[in-house]
């Protein structure tokens, strides 16, 4: 097997054994993947592996490892993946179409999907001799690399948008114990001054645009394919905010084409919040022009106005004959309330995906008779202020906790009404 990084604007090549994160022409790094098999051979090796893999202790990341990241060396799993697909009947209902997986990527050790991207770049950036990690966040990239930079002995450090982080994901990155800087700005001026700043003073940026991190996180479509026995649904639909995750999918399924494991795709959808939605509103222009925005949601792991993996995310769109689509704030509570309820549960952003598919449905995009994987990007407990607002608010489907008197009857009273 081999790997070979090259810069998607210059075309400059560069070794796998190479700290750099991107390029000095500030292009984005890419990896190409040329696996010794393919095909039936592949697909063989991956699906022994489920279940016991004990060289990188049952990772569902790793497992594919022919496809990730070659070389010798240690490899900081947690480990991680290996998240459900889940059928709930009243999510089919709620969004309209019979045949519903939900996949959910909040299961994941610090409760989002970013922690399948993060163990490949630690991994490589141990492997390449980094003395620190740093990222800029809307909150999870925090968390996850604060979490596997302790994991290696490594020292973290995080910008983060100040007063725009969930506490649960602040706190994950003060317990994890990276040095955090509340950064007066959005999260795009974050991410300017952490790519500046980490190529200033030689610390390893971990953030999407690393091309390892992109690597792990095909493995959220490979695992959801291998769980269906390798059978694609005719769709895929995923939360988009910073495009790293729908660049993700769209190579993902673009190498398993050309390696011959699958031999139809699966069609992306890629939706955003309304208030964040930069890359909708170039679609709506057949990509023609490239838009920026100050982004504002209540979906602040996707409140993002100058989506980093731009180019990519176009690419995984035509090359899936995917769409993209934007959901208001309104319409992403509502679907939130729908996971929750259903007992399954995710983080505001996570829940466009469901609304996203509601509206496509809706509009006669997606059909009700085809098969849908809807990706869950993160965990309920993520974001409670947020669960807090919405039950204790005024409207439908809310579910207030009632105070009462420390008295059987009192329950009873309830229990009549
Ligand atoms: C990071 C994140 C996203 C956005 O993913 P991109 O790769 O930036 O498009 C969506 N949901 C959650 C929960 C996230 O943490
Ligand atoms: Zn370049």
């Amino acid at each position: 097997m081999s790997q070979r990084v090259s810069c998607d604007s210059c075309g400059r090549t560069f070794p796998v054994a190479s700290p750099l994160a991107q390029c000095p022409c500030g292009g984005l790094l890419g990896v190409t993947q040329t696996p010794a098999e393919t095909g039936a051979a592949l697909r063989r090796r991956f699906d022994a592996r489920v279940g016991a893999d004990p060289a990188v202790q049952g990772s569902g990341v790793w497992r594919y490892r022919e496809l990730l990241l070659s070389g010798r060396g240690p490899i900081v799993a947690h480990p991680e993946g290996n998240t459900r697909l889940y059928r709930r009947d009243a999510l089919a209902r709620y969004v309209g179409v019979a045949d519903l997986q939900i996949k959910h990527e909040g299961e994941n050790p610090t409760g989002s999907f970013k922690d399948r991207g993060m163990t490949v770049a630690v991994t490589h950036a141990v492997r390449t001799g980094a003395t620190a990690v740093a990222c800029a966040s809307t909150g999870n990239t925090s968390a996850s690399m604060a979490a596997y930079a302790a994991n290696a002995a490594l020292p973290a450090l995080v910008f983060v948008p100040a007063g725009k982080v969930s506490a649960g994901k602040l706190a994950q990155a003060l317990a994890y114990n990276a040095r955090t800087l509340l950064v007066r700005g959005d999260f795009d001026a974050c991410l300017r001054l952490v790519r500046e700043a980490s190529s200033a003073l030689g610390i390893a940026l971990l953030n999407s645009i690393n091309p390892w991190r992109v690597e792990g996180q095909k493995t959220i479509v490979w695992e959801l394919l291998q769980q269906r026995g390798w059978d694609p649904p005719d769709w895929i639909v995923v939360p988009a905010g910073n495009l790293g995750n729908t660049s993700a999918f769209g190579k993902a399924l673009r190498e398993l084409k050309e390696l011959g494991v699958l031999r139809r795709l699966p069609r992306l959808a890629a939706i955003q919040a309304a208030g964040a939605s930069p890359f909708f509103k170039s679609y709506r222009t057949g990509f023609k022009r490239r838009f920026t925005m100050n982004a504002e949601t209540v979906a602040t792991a996707i409140r993002i106005g100058d989506p980093a993996s731009y180019d990519r995310g176009v690419r995984a769109i035509r090359d899936t004959r995917g769409v993209v689509a934007a959901v208001g704030d309104r319409a992403i509570l509502e679907a939130k309330a729908a996971v929750d309820a259903a007992g399954i549960g995710c983080e505001p952003a996570s829940a466009a995906s469901i609304a996203g598919l509601r509206q496509l449905v809706a509009r006669g995009v997606v059909k009700p008779g085809q098969s849908v994987v809807a990706v869950l990007t993160g965990h309920v407990l993520k974001d409670s202020q947020t669960v807090m607002d919405w039950h204790l608010g005024k409207g439908r489907g809310r579910n207030r906790p009632v105070e009462i008197e420390a008295r059987v009857s009192a329950v009873e009273k309830l229990l009549r009404r």
